[in-house]
């Protein structure tokens, strides 16, 4: 129905077709289907790649979230229900993966840049806040340099969201302690199914995630805390192996389509991210701001422009959050009641492209 479909998952693995199908094959006629070579090389691949020293495969993001959390809380002696700070707007895991490790998430207000205030994240500090947890939205990395100070100033630990920016931490020098990945099939290095991973520099963390992602197991049949099943599968981390060689070229193609948008969007009615910058961030989202948005995206589609929005509710504004809905958050409000994504991503021409730009610009509520 539409011509420029949102992501079109087929075409982008349909690049490596036959060394998908090869590999699937490999894994098939090898009888060895969890915790086997496939998912050790692909860690040691993504460790490398993320420049840090150690990297564990789950089950999913989610799950590399909360067995994060939930090694740093047995570690550090947090108590059920301390408190972590997460952003008002992000997926839902990010809260969820809190609550999933015993922790109490609490909201602080996003900037103009989409990720969490370290000004409002300062305000939302208590005695028992433990941690901060920022999430690199829409690809473009949270200020982790005031974060990092703000948490040293108050004894906080720092956990990373990358769910949405695989690749960006090869230009950040500035880290939390671990963060958490998410090879959901549409982000930037997706697998065919689910998949997440945990990196970080600190062996000890690493040791307990593993562990903790392994029924407690120290060794097998040894079980030394209550944990989870959640395993990154062989095949998936085979998948992995072979896209993660191409992430570097799509996240720079992905930079040139952003930069070819805030180039040529020039509409009254929409506001472009970031003022146009277009060097910090991977784009896995584009995220356009108008007050007119299901006028925009009628428009849109009526061009053949499928769009998405990310996210149409705060977390303050989840029916989950129930308890939450008298607190006011206003920039992730504004976000969510204005967002439109744009189709971005690193098979889209720069014809689909110029189209999307003059559809835009064409654009009158
Ligand atoms: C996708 C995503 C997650 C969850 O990852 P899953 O692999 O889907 O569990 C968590 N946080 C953010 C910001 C995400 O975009």
């Amino acid at each position: 129905m539409y011509t420029i479909p949102y992501l079109p998952l087929q075409a982008l693995n349909g690049r490596q077709a036959e060394a998908l199908t090869a590999t699937a094959t490999e894994v098939v006629r090898s009888g060895w289907y969890l915790r086997g070579e496939r998912t050790a090389a692909f860690e040691a691949a993504f460790a490398r790649y993320t420049r840090r020293a150690h990297c564990v495969g789950t089950a999913n993001g989610m799950d590399a979230l909360t067995l994060l959390l939930m090694a740093l809380k047995a570690r550090e002696g947090w108590a059920d229900g301390d408190e972590v700070i997460v952003p008002a707007l992000t997926f839902v895991a990010t809260a969820e993966a809190v609550e999933r490790a015993g922790l109490t998430p609490v909201f602080a207000d996003i900037d103009a840049t989409f990720v969490m205030s370290p000004a409002e994240a300062a305000r939302r500090i208590s005695t028992r806040t433990r941690a901060l947890l920022p999430v690199h939205l829409y690809g473009a990395a949270a200020d982790m340099p005031a974060l990092l100070a703000l948490a040293q100033e108050h004894g906080l630990a720092v956990v990373e969201d990358a769910a949405q920016a695989h690749g960006l931490q090869s230009d950040a020098e500035a880290h939390g302690i671990a963060a958490a990945y998410s090879f959901y099939p549409g982000k930037n290095l997706g697998a065919l199914g689910d998949g997440g991973a945990v990196c970080t520099d600190d062996a000890d963390l690493a040791q307990r995630i593993r562990c903790m992602a392994n029924y407690g197991a120290e060794q097998k049949y040894r079980h030394v805390c209550s944990g989870l099943n959640s395993r990154l599968d062989e095949i998936q981390a085979a998948f992995l192996s072979v896209k993660l060689p191409l992430l570097d070229a799509d996240n720079a193609r992905r930079r040139q389509i952003a930069a070819r948008y805030a180039a040529g969007i020039r509409s009254p009615h929409v506001s472009l991210p970031y003022g146009g910058r277009t060097d910090h961030s991977v784009f896995h989202i584009y995220p356009l701001c108008t007050p007119h948005r299901e006028a925009l995206r009628a428009h849109l589609a009526t061009q053949g422009i499928e769009t998405l929005i990310h996210y149409p509710l705060a977390l303050h504004q989840q029916p989950l959050y129930a308890r939450h809905h008298a607190e006011r958050y206003p920039e992730a409000e504004r976000v969510a009641a204005t967002e439109v994504s744009l189709p971005l991503h690193p098979l889209l021409t720069d014809q689909e492209a110029d189209h999307i730009i003059e559809s835009v610009n064409s654009f009158q509520p």
